[in-house]
């Protein structure tokens, strides 16, 4: 959601007239756009706050803004710690970043400005997405859930939901402009539609997302259990482009633990999800988010996590150490976990998840998958000349292209290919033998567009040149700035 909103932020710079930094090169603004989920990312944003520091002193033109919910959360805290800070704006009101700018400039003086309630919704915002080929579409802002170790609500407000049609007309226009893939973005997306008085509201979203023509992946993130209904497995299981993939966070195997943690499902209704998942999606891949050492978690309630994990066979998980976040219930609570006691944990855990990863991705080899490439998911792809992308199921591949597709400029990201899995490594898979088809598409040929019109604009001009608001920035095969929808409603009259 942050990278999106990330988007968002981008878009609007971009609107007012801003071009991204040569890579490398000093910028004169700089934008952090901060999480608050755990305790690490207060951390951080001090720590790169202070790194910032000598920068700004030799450059007393440059700006830095800090947004997100961090910036909600800590307000003018944030001025108190790092004074060389500009502007602080928070997650209600992303959109008057560029006027918070201007207006720091203009008045010599900081500006903080934060809304105790959303303003505009974001999803009305230009945007600069980071890809052609696959966009994240927000459905929901907010969430109205009161999970005990969460802060987000606190911080994100109770949840706001856009209109299907609204929906709709965003995912249409982004595959008019190429898009093959979609997420549907919201903090609990499978409680959508409630505030329209409409539970059976998401998987018709599902359903009509199907209609779609052009639109080859639909994926979502993140259900909540509790609201996990078999409408949407079924819309799921008969919408052809919706990818067989889920994830679900778990959070705990622990009922006991669960019910501290106000989740209000319990590892059975957990595990007969999945159940039901696997029964009508056969390949699908099931993720999950686990915290470990939350307060009062017993080596029996933690032993019931393992448990859980074994039964589910989860494709992959994310896991965190329990951080108490001030303010939420769970902050409050007896029966801290021994920092060591959690590591060792911490560790157990991961230890077990990667080998049900590698032995589910094991279990891929010889199938032939639908690849769609994509630029950025191989850290190493220059150095082994491999070319990397996501399976319908949403597994990274890697894969070694040889012969004639090997010339650059060939297999372009958003292009969609198909090869046979080689090797299952405990995050990713290999297929390394021959392409077995490989489909050009219109999301291949704006990626090929755009680095081209970059590499014009490069050659003409080096990279400080300023490009008029909306056009590609020079440098990169990265989209334009798009405009955002016009439809916003987020009046008590929308709701
Ligand atoms: N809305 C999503 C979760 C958003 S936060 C959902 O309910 O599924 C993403 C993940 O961060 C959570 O699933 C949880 O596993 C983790 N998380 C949230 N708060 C945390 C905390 N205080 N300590 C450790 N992990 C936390
Ligand atoms: Fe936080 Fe729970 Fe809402 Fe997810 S569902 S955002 S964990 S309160």
């Amino acid at each position: 959601m942050n990278v999106h909103d990330s988007e968002r932020l981008a878009g609007l710079l971009e609107s007012a007239g801003y071009v991204p930094a040569a890579q490398g090169a000093d910028a004169d603004v700089v934008v952090f756009n901060t999480c608050a989920v755990r305790e690490n990312a207060d951390n951080r944003l001090y720590g790169n706050l202070g790194h910032l520091y000598p920068t700004k002193k030799n450059n007393p033109g440059m700006q830095i803004a800090v947004g997100g919910c961090l910036a909600q959360k800590d307000r003018s805290v944030i001025l108190d710690r790092a004074p060389w800070v500009d502007v602080v704006f928070g997650t209600h009101n992303l959109h008057r970043l560029p006027v918070l700018l201007e207006r720091a400039r203009h008045n010599a003086a900081a500006q903080v400005e934060i809304a105790e309630a959303l303003e505009v919704f974001p999803s009305s915002l230009p945007a600069r997405r980071a890809s052609h080929h696959s966009a994240w579409v927000s459905i929901s802002v907010g969430c109205d859930n009161t999970c005990t170790f969460c802060i987000v609500p606190s911080l994100r407000g109770g949840e706001r939901d856009r209109r299907p049609g609204d929906v709709l007309a965003e995912v249409e226009a982004l595959v008019a402009e190429g898009a093959l893939e979609i997420t549907l973005l919201g903090q609990n997306v499978n409680s959508y539609g409630r505030s329209l008085g409409d539970p059976g509201a998401f998987a018709r979203l599902l359903r009509a997302c199907g209609n779609i023509e052009g639109l080859e992946r639909v994926r979502f993130t993140s259900p909540h259990p509790r609201d996990f209904t078999d409408d949407v497995i079924e819309a799921m299981a008969q919408t052809p482009n919706v990818c067989p993939q889920l994830h679900m966070p778990l959070q705990s195997g622990s009922d006991a633990v669960l019910r501290r943690m106000r989740r209000s499902y319990r590892r059975e209704r957990f595990l007969g999800i999945v159940e039901r998942v696997r029964e009508a999606i056969p390949h699908a891949a099931i993720t999950t988010d686990i915290i470990v050492g939350f307060p009062g978690e017993t080596e029996e309630d933690f032993a019931d996590t393992l448990d859980v994990v074994r039964a589910a066979r989860f494709a992959g998980a994310f896991t965190f150490k329990y951080s108490p976040r001030p303010g939420t219930p769970a902050a409050e609570m007896d029966g801290a976990v021994d920092p060591a006691v959690v590591s060792e944990r911490y560790e157990r855990l991961a230890s077990l998840q990667d080998e049900m990863s590698w032995a589910e991705n094991r279990a891929q080899v010889g199938r032939r998958v639908e690849i769609l490439v994509s630029e950025g998911e191989g850290r190493k792809d220059s150095e082994t000349g491999r070319l990397s992308g996501r399976a319908r199921d949403g597994r990274l591949v890697h894969l070694l292209v040889t012969g004639p597709h090997a010339q650059d400029g060939v297999v372009r990201p958003g292009d969609v290919i198909e090869a046979v899995v080689t090797r299952g490594a405990p995050h990713h898979l290999t297929a390394d033998g021959p392409l077995h088809s490989h489909r050009r598409t219109t999301a291949g040929d704006a990626w090929e567009a755009a680095r081209s019109r970059g590499s014009e604009a490069g050659s003409e001009a080096g990279p400080e040149v300023l490009s008029p608001a909306g056009s590609v920035s020079p440098g990169s095969g990265q989209p334009a700035v798009s405009l955002g929808m016009p439809t916003l409603r987020t009046g008590p009259a929308a709701r």
